[in-house]
């Protein structure tokens, strides 16, 4: 059917050439391990194949059988933020460099039971506190349309392996932009869906109220498959939604006749770059070509995201980092004069500098005497911030902004500048301060041909809506299918 090479392919063509027997899971796999191995990305920081091709031979044992379904036999990687059995956990960090799970995420276990083969871990910025990919302790990943450049972050590996073809699908986590950001910056889709939808259980946690599973792939109909896996209620996750499953894809190939956009002035504003503007311009200008109706929309506390976010995710990482002591968890220092050498020890050793920087700064914001100025503080300019966008979504049915001000910028420019990464962040962490629904899709490339992504920001679980309006965009487009290597 498809003449495309099969790393260009959707996910149901990739199930259709398994259910016609034009090739085996077997087969592909070693396709994409194949690929993972020529690429010198370093987006994988654990790759097995003996584990993977055990996976995918249990794969064919089943469509030998007779089964079907969307993700049986097709490869995935996940962040190696989730923990699985039999490849290592490390969420990017010495602390758990060698680390083996006993058990698999609950999103690792469900992506598992409908078939997909795990093809490895995908490298992250440690604990996923990052925007550059570049705080791993495994090395930075680079980004597949310009080598010198980064991937994006923190689920920068996940984003690099999906763009590159060296996977079709790839799991992250969204804190405050870490599917979104990397996604842009890789031009591939991505979605992280409303707080709650896919199961915390065995994500290693960054900031627990915020921490969200989401989906990467090329295509919006390629997320929808995936997500749809991941997504559904977990009583091991405390706040885990119990939803109904639903197709997320319902939506694809419908028309957005009379959707109302809504053009929130703070995200257009100064700080965001030209280049990433007129993609932006366009992709705009093409949705309303197809019937869609710009509304202009204001978020005035969307400035109040960066300063409550770093109060907020900081503070929950702290709490939740302390189980990495080198008793209970983690990398154990050699040779300990005593208890409190051990414990000193063990961290300053496991822990890098972003990662110390956030635990210092955690602490200090909840201890006595500082938890009502600055954590309590965070938490009503967080409420806020949900207010604006509940007031906006009375007069709008979804929000288009950017995913990030500028384009991917250089390895090494801004690893002594933790501000300036922190102010990378501005458009990413409001939809995730107040638990929204959030999605990337390729519109276009910037400066020196870097990828440049759309933001759609939905309504809580309207994550199909947004699926929807991005299908329909890639209809007409074929942003979402060029491939780094080919003149752009
Ligand atoms: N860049 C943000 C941070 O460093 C978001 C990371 C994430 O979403 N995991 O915290």
């Amino acid at each position: 059917m498809s003449q495309a090479p099969i790393e260009r392919r959707g996910v149901a063509a990739l199930a259709a050439g398994l259910a016609a027997g034009e090739f085996s899971a077997v087969e592909l796999a070693r396709h994409f391990l194949a690929r993972i191995e020529a690429s010198g990305l370093n987006a994988f920081i654990d790759v097995q194949p003996e584990l993977t091709l055990a996976q995918a031979r249990a794969a064919d044992d089943r469509l030998a059988a007779g089964e079907r379904g969307p993700l049986l036999g097709v490869p995935l990687a996940h962040k190696d933020i989730f923990v699985t059995r039999g490849w290592r956990s490390t969420a990017g960090s010495r602390m758990l460099a060698d680390y083996r799970s006993p058990f698999d995420a609950a999103v690792v276990e469900r992506l598992a039971a409908a078939g997909a083969v795990c093809l490895g871990k995908t490298n992250c910025d440690e604990f996923a506190m990052g925007s550059a990919n570049e705080n791993s302790h495994f090395g930075p990943v680079r980004n597949p349309w310009d080598t010198a450049a980064i991937a994006g972050g923190s689920s920068g590996g996940s984003a690099a392996a999906v763009a590159a073809g060296l996977a079709p699908l790839a799991t992250g986590t969204d804190t405050g932009g870490s599917v979104r950001q990397p996604a842009s910056m890789c031009g591939i889709t991505g979605i992280k869906p409303t707080y709650g939808r896919a199961s915390r259980f065995g994500m290693i946690a960054y900031a627990s109220s915020l921490d969200q599973a989401g989906a990467m792939g090329r295509s919006a109909a390629d997320c929808a498959v995936l997500l749809g896996a991941m997504a559904g209620f977990d009583a091991r996750d405390a706040t885990s939604l119990d939803r109904p499953a639903e197709d997320f894809g319902r939506a694809i190939g419908s028309p957005v006749e009379g959707l109302r956009i809504g053009l929130p002035r703070e995200y257009f504003g100064e700080g965001l770059a030209p280049d990433v503007r007129r993609a932006i311009d366009k992709a705009i200008a093409a949705l309303r070509a197809v019937g869609a109706v710009t509304v202009d929309i204001s978020l005035a506390r969307t400035g109040l995201a960066i300063p409550a976010y770093y109060v907020i995710a900081p503070a929950e990482a702290s709490s939740n980092l302390s189980r990495f002591d080198g008793v209970r968890y983690g990398h154990r220092a050699a040779e300990p004069a005593d208890l409190l050498d051990l414990y000193e020890r063990s961290r300053a050793e496991g822990f890098g500098a972003e990662v110390k920087r956030r635990i210092l700064v955690g602490t200090y914001v909840l201890s006595h005497g500082y938890y009502d100025a600055y954590y309590l503080q965070a938490q009503k300019l967080r409420r806020l911030i949900a207010d604006d966008f509940r007031a906006a979504f009375a007069a709008v049915d979804v929000i288009a902004a950017p995913v990030s001000p500028t384009v991917a910028w250089d390895l090494g420019e801004r690893v002594d500048d933790p501000v300036r990464n922190y102010l990378a962040d501005a458009f990413t962490l409001p939809a995730s301060l107040a638990g929204l629904p959030g999605l990337s899709m390729p519109v276009g490339f910037g400066e020196r041909g870097r990828p440049v992504g759309l933001q759609l920001i939905g309504r809580w679980f309207d994550e199909a809506r947004l699926l929807g309006v991005a299908g329909r965009f890639q209809q007409d487009t074929d942003w979402h299918l060029r491939h780094p290597g080919e003149s752009a």
